[in-house]
């Protein structure tokens, strides 16, 4: 890294987004000496983290979470707020191409002064990068900006490791049914918070509002997360810029009522907690990995493990009692 931490840290505070972008490529890396950069920036910054909205948005490709977060990034900067957006970008996966190449994607806000748009790292193991994605958050948070909005594809495991780092998760929908066909299933609607039904306008009105009775029945089978929260149904339209003052308010009341509750500090910790647990496991793994004459041993039992005749347990299990032998 050409920069040093002192110069990343005073880059972050002043809000210069080169700076933010370098010092978010360092938490990124997997590289072992980074990965010591990475941690002194951290604790350098920590003090002037947490103040943030952190938001969590979720929907199937093409129910508009972009187009979304374009109109409620500029509305949020126009109530004098900055926004920064920590996107997935669809196609990553599977081409490991980069949101930035996408220039269709958010291109008005990506304008904006106040605003900072960043592509999730789209390689590696899913729950490495929501980690990294909590500390490219902890880097916008001491540059200042106010709401950090997380976008993910409504399919598998992301939602969850999303959900594990924000304070408050938008679920973005299309008219109609076919939930289930679309990947979004029970579990989803265990997690949101605030629902958007997208692109309605006054010819598909009482069809959004068909849909919007199903989801709300939908709901009163499912136990709130929050007490005394009742998931609103919003209707609207992110490309005609409808309903979305609904969405900002929606979004504040239900912060301001877990603040008053303490709830707001109980889950924090508790994601503080699993993070912790996430690390733990990381770093014991990298060392492992890096005692060079336990590597043969590392592979073997993997090895067993992965012919499926022994059980992965028992060789983790070998595996770890061996480690433990040599470095006790
Ligand atoms: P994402 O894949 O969820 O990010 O969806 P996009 O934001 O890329 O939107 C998918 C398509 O739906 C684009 O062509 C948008 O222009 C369109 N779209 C998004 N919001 C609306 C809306 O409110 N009304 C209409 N008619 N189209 C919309």
């Amino acid at each position: 890294m050409k920069f040093s931490t002192e110069e990343l840290i005073i880059g972050i505070k002043s809000g210069n987004k080169r700076l933010i972008a370098k010092a978010i490529t360092l938490v990124e890396s997997k590289k072992a000496e980074h990965r010591l950069q990475a941690e002194e920036l951290l604790k350098e910054i920590m003090p002037f983290t947490g103040n943030a909205i952190r938001v969590g948005i979720t929907g199937v490709p093409g129910a508009g979470k972009s187009t979304f977060i374009e109109s409620f990034g500029k509305l949020a900067i126009s109530e004098g707020k900055k926004v920064a957006v920590l996107a997935i970008d669809p196609s990553s996966a599977i081409n490991k191409g980069s949101i930035l190449g996408d220039k269709t994607r958010m291109e008005e806000l990506a304008k904006e002064e106040n605003a900072f748009i960043r592509p999730s790292p789209s390689s590696g193991f899913l729950g490495g990068v929501a980690n990294t994605t909590f500390e490219t958050m902890m880097i916008c948070e001491a540059a200042g900006y106010d709401y950090i909005l997380i976008e993910t594809v409504g399919v598998g495991q992301s939602e969850v490791l999303v959900a594990d780092i924000t304070d408050v998760f938008l679920f973005i929908k299309i008219i109609g049914g076919g939930d289930e066909l679309q990947g979004i299933k029970r579990g989803i609607m265990e997690m949101v918070d605030v629902v958007f039904i997208n692109k309605v306008d006054d010819t598909n009105l009482q069809k959004a509002k068909n849909t919007r009775l199903e989801l709300k029945r939908a709901l009163d089978f499912i136990p709130s997360k929050e007490k005394n929260w009742k998931v609103p149904v919003l209707l609207g339209s992110a490309l005609e810029n409808k309903g979305l003052m609904d969405i900002y308010d929606k979004l504040n009341e239900f912060i301001n009522l877990k603040k008053h509750s303490q709830r707001f500090e109980i889950v924090r910790t508790q994601q503080a907690e699993k993070r912790f647990e996430y690390w733990v496991q990381a770093y014991i793994l990298a060392q492992m990995k890096r005692s060079g004459d336990l590597e043969e041993s590392y592979l073997q039992h993997k090895k067993n493990a992965s012919s499926l005749v022994s059980n992965p347990s028992t060789e983790a299990k070998l595996f770890v009692d061996l480690f433990l032998r040599k470095n006790l």
